[in-house]
């Protein structure tokens, strides 16, 4: 009797499930068997990453995308950004494209270990969403500066000082309005800039971590790779570049070694409604198109390589990996947005990140005093015209104030 009830359980689900039922309803020994393992009994294996549910190893790197697109806006792939986290616990951020902040946070990662940013050139979308990581950090309750390395430019005002600090002034207002609400301390920047031209030349080095820079191809002088090695590990950061001798020499080596690799030419004048002339251009020249891609890879031969810069859609790809394939035959990842690769010296595992879209903050790490005499309020002029709110506020405050225990009053006059 219970097996038959078992059975029209699993008849039913069937007919939901679009299934056909017949082949369940004539074995009802399988049935039993489905209803030792399930649904109460987890399978384990999960082969996905759940952001904020494991320890990284002491000798363990992971390595996010957290934007792997193009400077074009999709919803599916924001702009170039790679989140490194170290066994250590250091964290860095390897450009910060349009649309990266979003991802980032879906890392429940505390904003003040997300405060070193390398930038390898300053296209917008390689740094553009760096105002919402700078203001969004601090909202998020950031108490330490936010650190950023960039090169120089062949000119002062195409180097990452300049931009940075005038993205700074042009965000006057937004900091005007939270000194002294928030921890001057995260309002802080710390502007490293390096000379563009230095060839594997270290531009950071502490805790057990050194990171070095070297030339990259791509417009005009100014752009450059990274590379982050640890603990007897490498990791390549190429940004944009077409294939060139330094990358080849110092990404020697790499455990990771990610490098740019353009959406293929057909799908550059098909829909993206490039002329061929400019497709040919920018798909060969200003950037690596596949098989470039390939033939660097097979000379660096990482045990990893990562591809991004295109849109990866099931009918982009192919492409791509049949380009890649001319020329290179071994370990590959064709990047998007939110994948994670757990590097250690014997394994190297590829996942995608399974995230919460409907994510709130991380907890608050520190709390730190603020200075709330730098403060600036509203003109007495402004003020006159705000309607009458002291009931209502003052019903709020005393709700607070029973909740949390504390004994807050209101500004309001
Ligand atoms: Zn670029
Ligand atoms: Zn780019």
């Amino acid at each position: 009797m219970q097996k038959k009830t078992w059975a029209s359980i699993v008849t039913l689900f069937a007919v939901v499930a679009g299934i056909g039922a017949g082949a369940l309803q004539s074995k009802p020994s399988d049935a039993k068997s489905n209803a030792e393992v399930s649904p109460v009994k987890a399978r384990g294996g999960r082969g996905v990453y759940y952001p904020n549910t494991e320890d990284l190893g002491p000798n363990e790197m992971r390595i996010i995308s957290c934007g792997t697109g193009m400077p074009n806006q999709r919803p599916s792939q924001a702009a170039t950004c790679f989140l490194v986290e170290l066994g250590n616990g250091d964290k860095f951020i390897f450009d910060i494209g349009t649309g990266a902040a979003d991802n980032i946070a879906a890392l429940l990662i505390p904003a003040d270990y997300l405060n070193k940013v390398f930038i390898s050139h300053l296209h917008a979308d390689h740094f553009g969403d760096f105002d919402a990581l700078y203001v969004g950090g601090l909202i998020n309750g950031r108490t330490v500066p936010l650190r950023v390395w960039g090169p120089t430019g062949d000119k002062p005002e195409r180097g990452t000082k300049y931009a940075i600090e005038h993205l700074k002034k042009a965000l006057t207002w937004d900091v005007t309005t939270r000194a002294g609400r928030l921890p001057a301390s995260g309002q802080e920047l710390e502007i490293n800039e390096f000379d563009y031209r230095g060839e594997n030349q270290i531009v950071y080095q502490e805790n057990g971590v050194t990171i070095r820079s070297w030339p990259a191809i791509h417009i005009i002088d100014g752009p450059v790779s990274y590379s982050l090695e640890w603990n007897g590990l490498k990791f390549v950061f190429g940004g944009d570049t077409y294939p060139n001798t330094w990358f080849v020499k110092y990404a020697q080596n790499a455990d990771v070694a990610i490098h740019e690799c353009f959406i293929a030419l057909p799908d550059l004048v098909e829909r993206m409604n490039f002329p061929v002339a400019r497709a040919l251009n920018v798909g060969t020249q200003i950037h690596t198109p596949p098989p470039g891609f390939g033939k660097v890879m097979s000379l660096v031969k990482p045990r990893m390589a990562i591809a991004y810069h295109f849109f990866n859609d099931f009918d982009t790809s192919p492409k791509i990996l049949e380009g890649i394939k001319q020329t290179y035959k071994g370990p590959l990842s064709l990047a998007d947005d939110m994948m994670v690769w757990n590097v250690t010296k014997e394994n190297i595992t590829v996942r995608d990140v399974i995230f919460d879209e409907d994510v709130w903050s991380p907890p608050l790490l520190r709390k730190v005093a603020v200075d709330r005499s730098i403060m600036i309020t509203e003109s007495p002029w402004l003020k006159e015209h705000a309607l009458d709110m002291g009931d209502t506020i003052q019903s709020i405050y005393d709700r607070a104030n029973k909740l949390y225990g504390t004994n807050e009053k209101p500004d309001i006059e």
